[in-house]
């Protein structure tokens, strides 16, 4: 066991063992898992929280008389209330993931509280998703997308942030943290410094909530979106965090079954908040399985999670520094999930595939966030993303590799 293991998760083994993915051999060798920004391996307790759900009480929420549709209601119900409380409290509509939660909120409150000329303010930072649904909402409404630069560091600053909102500044849409270049932002102080001026907030949380505890309240947003996939949970599943007033103010978002309260030719009326913004059959497996990643993550403590990381983030940076032809692509001061690099001469994607080949997954590509990329003068990266589960070992395999692949390739 290395110093950092030793210091910051004793039992760090025991839970490797509890994630299956992770005991797989890829092209002969154990794999490396190494692209967590992306989507985390999910463990056998939340894979087992789905099983039973799927294999005892199998039913839909909300209608049924009989005992496994009261089962199923109870566990996804359950699983909201844990869900919520992980994160502080507040309404949580349950959606896919991330890209349907800012959807719905540009869909829902958007449409209704945005017009001509009103602007929507996001960061160089943002992620497609948090990015295209301003896009198309502005085309619809006539408002305005004004993006708030970093600098060549890939750091948000509060200063530049306020220099990019005017009097016609409705909402503020950003990112936590950078999925490209790990950037950690200074959320709260811009969530407050947008509330000082009237302007409502969303926070784009798909890359806080693996890596750090989130207190919604402390954050101080108006929404906070994620997915549940990115933090040990099933892919289609996330959701959407906002103060019960606020989503009653919403018009709904999807129409359909179990959003309303009584439908007829002539009209339609809503059910209450969180269900009005939940058409149609929920992901109730998911949402169990999201139920039980948030179980898990509690036993373990986010703050355990948090400090092994900047040890695990910090390690890497430095291995990755001490690489002659390697040149880190946004170097924040404080980084979380993700380091961004190039190597001289070599396309990333040849980079990714050559380190698959040492069984190490990674992402090489724009990652879905192609402006900041541009910014920085990049149409694409390697990118690193451990999680707490990685151990020193690993960073060290992982610079021998890249060593390797430069002196056989470069
Ligand atoms: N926002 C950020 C910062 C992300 O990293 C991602 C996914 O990588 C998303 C949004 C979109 O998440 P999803 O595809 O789960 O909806």
């Amino acid at each position: 066991m290395t110093d950092i293991d030793a210091t910051t998760c004793p039992n760090i083994m025991a839970i490797r063992d509890g994630i299956p993915a992770l005991s797989r051999d890829i092209h002969g060798k154990p794999l490396i898992y190494l692209d967590n920004a992306a989507t985390t391996p999910r463990p056998q307790a939340v894979l087992d929280t789905v099983l039973t759900y799927e294999s005892q009480f199998p039913a839909n929420v909300h209608r049924g008389v009989h005992t496994l549709s009261g089962e199923a209601t109870h566990a996804y119900e359950d699983a909201r209330r844990r869900i919520a409380a992980f994160f502080g409290g507040g309404e949580l509509v349950f959606t896919r993931g991330t890209t349907e939660a800012i959807n719905l909120v540009a869909g829902s409150w958007g449409e209704t509280n945005l017009g001509a000329g009103d602007e929507v303010l996001i960061s160089a930072l943002e992620h497609h998703a948090n990015i295209v649904p301003w896009q198309l909402l502005c085309a619809r409404r006539g408002c305005v997308l004004r993006v708030a630069d970093v600098d060549d560091a890939g750091e948000l600053h509060l200063d530049t942030v306020i220099d990019a909102m005017t009097d016609r500044t409705r909402l503020l849409a950003m990112t936590g943290v950078s999925n490209a270049l790990g950037t950690v932002t200074p959320i709260a102080e811009l969530c407050a410094t947008a509330k000082a001026r009237g302007i409502t907030t969303l926070v784009d949380g798909a890359q806080m909530v693996p890596h750090m505890p989130v207190d919604i309240t402390a954050i101080g947003c108006d929404f906070f979106v994620f997915s549940g996939h990115k933090m040990y949970a099933p892919t289609g599943i996330g959701g959407l965090l906002s103060s019960g007033a606020q989503l009653e103010a919403m018009p709904p978002w999807q129409g359909g079954g179990d959003m309303i309260r009584s439908v007829s030719f002539a009209d339609s009326t809503w059910n209450d908040v969180p269900w009005k913004f939940e058409a149609g059959t929920p992901n109730v497996g998911g949402t169990i399985g999201l139920g039980g990643a948030v179980d898990w993550l509690s036993g373990i403590g986010m703050d355990t999670i948090a400090n092994r990381e900047t040890a695990l983030l910090a390690d890497m940076v430095t291995r990755l520094k001490s690489i002659d032809r390697v040149q880190l692509v946004g170097t924040p001061s404080h980084r979380a999930g993700a380091i961004s690099f190039v190597i001289d001469g070599m396309h990333p994607a040849d980079v990714g595939a050559m380190l698959d080949r040492h069984s190490i997954a990674i992402r090489a590509g724009h990652h879905c966030a192609q402006p900041i990329l541009e910014r920085l003068g990049y149409s694409a990266t390697a990118r690193i993303a451990p999680a707490f589960f990685n151990t020193e070992a690993e960073l060290e395999a992982t610079e021998a590799a890249i060593r390797r692949i430069i002196d056989v390739f470069g």
